[in-house]
């Protein structure tokens, strides 16, 4: 099974990637969890990419394609995977096209996950992570506070830089100038399953299930 997980940011995509990975049982591979460890390890690619990350912008092509290429090239995503964040541009869709000839690959699934605008913000201004676990928490539905601790392992929780509200209005505006458009890329080949990423995680995941049970009949 491979999937290509599309989505504005903070309608659940990251989520929705790791129950699905476990279910599935194939790697979720997440461009922008990559970035987030270059960054927590202070690599050179963590340096340039924290920047632009923290203001919403994207990371540059050629950059992220070989991070790619690689990551999908190694015996870990032989079996399938779940890309969560990748391709954003259209030269990164074409050049995704490029690394599934050169790997054999004609066989995958576009995932879409539909929210508008103002649920986005309403979603992503009350996300908060673990920065020791990773977890993530809803203020409105958790009762988790800025600065109180995790639930889980009592670390106080923090939230992501880019979750601001002006970093999240420019990931929104670059979504839909840059990102929503790749869509229409793959909307010919018939690849494209739209799902409504308003319900809660559950329900949304049992509708990715169910629609691609639809296309992979067992
Ligand atoms: P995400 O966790 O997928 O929302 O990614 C967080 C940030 O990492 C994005 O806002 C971008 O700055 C950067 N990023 C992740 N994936 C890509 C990509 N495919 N192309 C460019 N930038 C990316």
């Amino acid at each position: 099974m491979r999937i290509l997980l599309f989505g504005p940011p903070g309608v659940g995509k990251g989520t929705q990637a790791k129950m699905l990975s476990v279910e599935l049982g194939v790697p979720h591979i997440s461009t922008g969890d990559m970035l987030r460890a270059a960054v927590a390890g202070g690599t050179e690619l963590g340096r340039r990419a924290g920047r632009i990350m923290n203001d919403g912008k994207l990371v540059p092509d050629e950059i992220m394609i070989g991070i790619v290429r690689e990551v999908l090239a190694s015996p870990r995503a032989a079996g399938g995977f779940i890309l969560d964040g990748f391709p954003r541009t259209l030269p990164q869709a074409k050049a995704l096209s490029r690394i599934f000839k050169d790997l054999d690959i004609h066989d995958f699934k576009v995932v879409d996950i539909r929210a508008d605008d103002e649920e986005i913000i309403r979603r992503l201004s009350s996300r908060l992570v673990c920065p020791a676990d990773g977890h993530i928490f809803n203020a409105e539905t958790d009762g988790v506070v800025t600065g109180g601790p995790c639930p889980l392992c009592g670390t106080p929780l923090t939230q992501r830089d880019d979750d601001r509200e002006q970093t999240v209005r420019e990931r929104l505006r670059v979504y839909h100038n840059t990102t929503a458009p790749v869509i229409h890329y793959y909307t010919s080949s018939g690849v494209v399953l739209s799902v409504d990423g308003t319900g809660s995680v559950d329900v949304v995941n049992r509708e990715i299930k169910l629609m691609l049970q639809d296309t992979h009949p067992a």
